[in-house]
């Protein structure tokens, strides 16, 4: 089989294609310096963030492990360093270290009292009200919320991908490596056009027409047994997941580059897959109306998939350090 159907107890029964989820009452957020209930967590329609995208974000998951009873965040540090850099790059420093906020999204977690799988969205913002577009002297905030979440899109049967026609916003322009909110209309653009054409993802473009990167997600491709994906000069976010995978590729001896990729070279390449923190690991079988791996799953997806969902659900003692145990409420 090619990974686990998620339990009863994994899956949010509200968790949609799109992984969405209804907050209910019981949900608790950190916001302003504490932990209160989400539905008190607001913020003025005058917020600087919020009239001009100006605050970066994470996406990290935590496995619910049924066996086991442990909740497992997954690469808590890996995105408390990333949000804590990228936040720099928007002029909002003075942040916590990046133990500190480990704590408060494990603390965040922790007071939601899951048991099933959740979502974290953890994010640094301009909090000040004021019109006036700009970066500097502008006071800033560090919330986190979290919800239950299931799948945001099929990870067993495979995706029908097209490539977007809008490309990707380039680092001289909008940096996707700094996972600005902002930032996020250009891969809503791709998105939308991707489902309203009857696909479910979308690959995107460099401006000089290398294969970048997915509307929210890395990309890797498999060609004559070697596992490629673009470096992180080709306009990606450095995806966490994305380093996850290179990880086991490595341990499993999969032998593995780092470099552009044409859109023509995945017509004839042999498997592709997308992977991040939302989407996991989902197997691609479908490029612009040309099956990818003959519209079946290829034996090193097949591979890379079984390790990865068996390592965030910490079945794997050879991964435990990608996973921090959540206490129960
Ligand atoms: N690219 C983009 C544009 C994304 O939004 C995401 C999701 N965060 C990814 C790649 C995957 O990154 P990660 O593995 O860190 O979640």
């Amino acid at each position: 089989m090619l990974t686990e159907k998620p339990k009863a107890a994994q899956e949010h029964p509200s968790a949609g294609v799109h992984g969405a989820t209804t907050p209910t009452e019981g949900n608790v957020a950190y916001f302003e310096g504490g932990y209160v209930p989400l539905a008190d967590a607001k913020i003025s329609v005058l917020t600087h963030s919020f009239m001009y995208g100006t605050a970066v974000f994470e996406g990290i998951r935590a496995y619910w492990n049924q066996e086991q009873g442990v909740l497992y965040g997954l690469k808590l540090r890996e995105h408390m360093e990333r949000i804590r850099r990228n936040a720099a790059m928007l002029f909002m420093n003075d942040l916590p270290a990046v133990d500190e906020l480990v704590h408060i999204v494990v603390e965040t977690v922790r007071r939601n009292g899951f048991r099933e799988d959740a979502y974290v969205r953890p994010c640094v913002y301009k909090s000040g009200q004021s019109i006036g577009v700009r970066l500097h002297k502008l006071p800033h905030d560090f919330l986190v919320v979290a919800l239950p979440f299931g799948n945001y899109i099929d990870t067993d049967s495979g995706v029908r991908v097209m490539t977007s026609t809008w490309r990707r916003n380039a680092d001289d322009a909008l940096p996707a490596r700094g996972k600005i909110v902002g930032g996020y209309v250009n891969m809503a653009f791709q998105k939308t056009e991707a489902e309203l054409n009857g696909f479910d993802e979308a690959l995107v473009l460099t401006a000089d027409g290398h294969a970048s990167e997915a509307s929210a997600a890395n990309l890797f491709v498999v060609r004559d047994g070697i596992l490629l994906t673009p470096p992180v000069t080709d306009d990606i976010l450095e995806g966490v997941t994305r380093k996850a995978i290179l990880e086991l590729a490595e341990v499993l001896g999969i032998p593995h580059e780092i470099r552009s990729i044409d859109r023509s070279e995945i017509y004839v390449a042999d498997e592709m897959f997308l992977c991040g923190t939302g989407v996991q690991l989902a197997p691609v079988t479908e490029l612009d109306h040309r099956p990818i791996a003959g519209g079946a799953i290829g034996p090193v997806t097949k591979q890379l998939h079984e390790a990865y969902y068996a390592a965030v659900r910490g079945r794997d003692s050879r991964f435990a350090h990608w996973l921090t145990p959540i206490p129960s409420r």
